[in-house]
């Protein structure tokens, strides 16, 4: 087959599976596979079977959590497993070592649904309205796996043979910070390209700032609020420190990456969540902060961390109180390096170019993510060129009002299908 008439084959074929294929993402959306729930795991045994009935090779594999947890490379964890799974599901090409490998790869899990009041529908009825399906993962990012599922299915429904291998990662804990790609890497599992269809509106993104997240432990000394000036509130001493990371969120913005260059905050430094005291009228002698550092495109962790601990020591050294009680840096959780594609890859444009085949609308932007995904653990510790496209926008993820336009799915789906014609060669 020439690449003209498999071309048309396989966009007939992803438009003639859309019916099913949008079937097959509400019953995923349905399962509700939250971080580090039980359901996340639900969910990979559900994904194994469709890939599986879908024709592909499955690897579904138990991660063994206490040996990767302890790697000095693992990405971190931020909320409890006892059980995770990795899932591969391979396309065998017809000449591997002629051919080179196209990885599809997408996590399963979602973020919680927050408050169900200002939910319209229930977060996981998967319900379609308007050309839009709603629902927690709608867009974040169970829309972008089908999709590559899709494509999986319209190579082999038009009897397109490639030569290279096609995967799809279907992987968990990318929410809370990389373990499933991680263990999918640590597998043995490679590719010659990577693409993510995390919700990037259809742009594509080669490049993601990456976030660290801390936790502060600010001391005071607790005393009866009624004789308050004899202690030292937790909540005060935090003020300068506080007042500093302001700073030096202005500060590290000074230059940007021109990748971000549409952000007003590229890599944003931000407290989320403040706990202190446990009584009413007690000064309280201790405040616990967290928060996300964000990392710019390019830059070293260890020099972020650096920066971050080096204006604390300093808004310390300016208080008498923290002169003598310093405040202490946690790094936990979620460490996400920033991540970029090698220059020398040409992803960029192949994407763009299948892009321009798949679809009439506007050609896709190019710019870097201001957040952290999985993209800096392929191209990093994988090696593998990889990017980010894909269907909804970012803006409508961890939302209530998450959702995504099926149109967009299917050009997902059109997309993905002619970058494995692309990346896998045909026979
Ligand atoms: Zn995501």
């Amino acid at each position: 087959m020439d690449t003209s008439t498999a071309t048309a084959a396989v966009l007939e074929a992803v438009d003639a599976l859309r019916d099913t294929m949008l079937d097959e993402l509400i019953d995923v959306l349905r399962v509700p596979s939250v971080s580090g729930t039980d359901a996340e795991n639900d969910a990979q045994h559900h994904m194994s079977g469709v890939l599986d009935r879908g024709g592909m090779e499955v690897d579904h594999w138990p991660i063994d959590l206490p040996t990767l947890t302890a790697h000095p490379d693992f990405p971190g964890m931020e909320v409890d497993r006892r059980e995770a799974w990795g899932l591969v599901g391979r396309l065998p090409g017809s000449a591997p070592e002629d051919g080179a490998t196209l990885m599809l790869n997408g996590h399963i899990d979602v973020v919680p649904t927050g408050d169900s009041d200002a939910w319209v529908d229930a977060p996981f009825d998967g319900v379609v309205r308007d050309g839009r399906l709603f629902g927690r993962g709608a867009c974040d990012m169970k829309a972008g796996l089908v999709a590559a599922h899709w494509a999986v299915q319209a190579i082999r429904a038009s009897d397109t043979a490639l030569r290279g291998n096609l995967l799809v990662a279907s992987v968990q804990g990318e929410e809370d910070g990389g373990l499933g790609t991680f263990a999918t890497l640590q597998r043995g599992w490679t590719a010659d390209a990577c693409i993510i269809p995390e919700p990037t509106n259809l742009d594509i993104i080669p490049a993601n700032s990456g976030a660290l997240t801390f936790r502060l432990r600010v001391r005071g000394r607790a005393t009866h609020a009624a004789r308050r000036a004899d202690g030292v509130s937790a909540i005060d001493a935090f003020i300068p420190i506080l007042a500093a990371l302001r700073r030096l969120e202005v500060r590290r913005h000074e230059t940007v990456d021109p990748l971000a260059a549409r952000w007003s905050l590229a890599h944003p430094l931000s407290v989320g969540t403040i706990t202190a005291g446990d009584w009413a009228s007690s000064v309280p002698d201790l405040l616990v902060a967290e928060g996300r550092l964000g990392v710019a495109i390019g830059e070293p962790i260890e020099h972020a961390r650096a920066e971050f601990e080096l204006a604390i020591a300093e808004a310390c050294d300016g208080d008498a109180w923290l002169r003598s009680h310093p405040v202490e840096v946690e790094w936990w959780g979620g460490q996400f390096a920033s991540g970029r594609i090698p220059v020398d890859s040409d992803l960029v444009e192949r994407v763009h170019a299948a892009h321009g085949i798949a679809s009439d609308r506007r050609s896709p932007d190019v710019y870097g993510a201001p957040y952290g995904s999985d993209l800096r653990l392929l191209t990093g510790l994988g090696g593998i060129p990889t990017l980010q496209y894909g269907p909804g926008d970012a803006v409508d993820a961890h939302s209530p009002a998450e959702s995504v336009a099926l149109d967009d799915i299917a050009v997902t789906a059109r997309t993905l299908a002619l970058m494995a014609l692309d990346v896998c060669c045909l026979v």
